[in-house]
């Protein structure tokens, strides 16, 4: 069913005790319904949210041509099980206009992609917080390409001592490799064909990590490399930082977070893979 009154959300799971929710913006992709697929095993009721939300864009971005198709979401939705498409309007969620956000602090935000969208990720966490008060879940899903995302929405749902768990699922890639994004649709052919670096760039690090390198400068330095093939990208940051706290690394010693973004035009593009850490 689909609903776009909070109201009437509220309603419907107000005697519901076991929800699944996968917060999204659209555009659907196999990466969203991994997601939905996942919750589906575990719930009752799943609940996907479609909402393209102005507050974590930043003037100049993507918001106005962000991809929005909510019939054809709707029907990809639920026929991986979604129960409810929530997919209300910029103004039944901010009326007009809203004071209260959620924001973690700078040592989470100011760095990866907080650094080049400054208040991307206080939009984030005010629409899921705000969302997950609605739904009222147990369990919500989130994607592991986000892993900035992950990081933050775990912290902001211990730190708020909020009443659920947060689950992950891996990346969903396409055919060769590069990460799933409502975002690719806006690449050229050439743009698409380099995309490919990325992941390339990401599977070289985890190579020479398996084969012992450790020296956090020696793995930039062979990521950046292979980076170099996509000529037509602009790189916007290459990182290895400590997971969950995301502070620079010299060594890893412990589990590390290995993360990308490029911009082919004005498209940007990220990707990552975890390194577990140890000897
Ligand atoms: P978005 O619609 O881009 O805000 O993404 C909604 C959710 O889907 C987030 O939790 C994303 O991390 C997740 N997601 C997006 N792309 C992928 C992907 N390729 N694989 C797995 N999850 C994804």
């Amino acid at each position: 069913m689909l609903i776009d009154s909070i109201s009437k959300m509220r309603q419907l799971l107000s005697n519901i005790s076991n929800i699944g929710f996968v917060p999204t913006m659209g555009a659907l992709h196999d990466g969203h319904l991994s997601l939905i697929e996942t919750a589906r095993k575990h719930h009752d009721i799943v609940v996907v949210s479609i909402f393209v939300n102005p507050s974590q864009f930043s003037p100049g971005e993507d918001y106005d041509v962000y991809p929005r198709n909510i019939d054809e979401d709707y029907t990809l939705a639920t026929s991986v099980g979604a129960d409810y498409v929530f997919s209300p309007s910029v103004f039944e969620i901010y009326g007009t206009g809203s004071l209260t956000n959620v924001i973690v602090d700078d040592t989470l935000t100011n760095k990866l992609c907080g650094a080049a969208r400054p208040t991307h990720f206080k939009g984030v966490t005010t629409v899921v917080a705000l969302l997950i008060n609605i739904i009222k879940p147990q369990k919500v899903y989130l994607g592991e390409k986000d892993a900035q995302q992950v990081i933050l929405l775990k912290r902001m749902v211990k730190d708020l001592h909020m009443d659920l768990e947060v689950a992950t699922c891996p990346i969903v890639r396409d055919f060769d490799g590069l990460a799933l994004s409502s975002r690719n649709t806006y690449l050229n052919d050439e743009e698409r064909h380099e995309a490919i670096y990325l992941y390339q760039s990401l599977l070289v690090v985890k190579k020479q990590y398996d084969i012992g390198e450790r020296n956090v400068e020696a793995l930039k330095k062979s990521l950046a490399e292979v980076l170099k093939n996509a000529t037509l990208a602009k790189i916007d940051y290459i990182e290895i930082l400590g997971y969950d706290d995301l502070q620079s690394i010299e060594t890893i010693e412990k589990k590390a977070l290995v993360a990308i973004a490029v911009f082919f035009g004005k498209t940007r593009l990220i990707d990552n893979i975890v390194l577990e850490g140890g000897f």
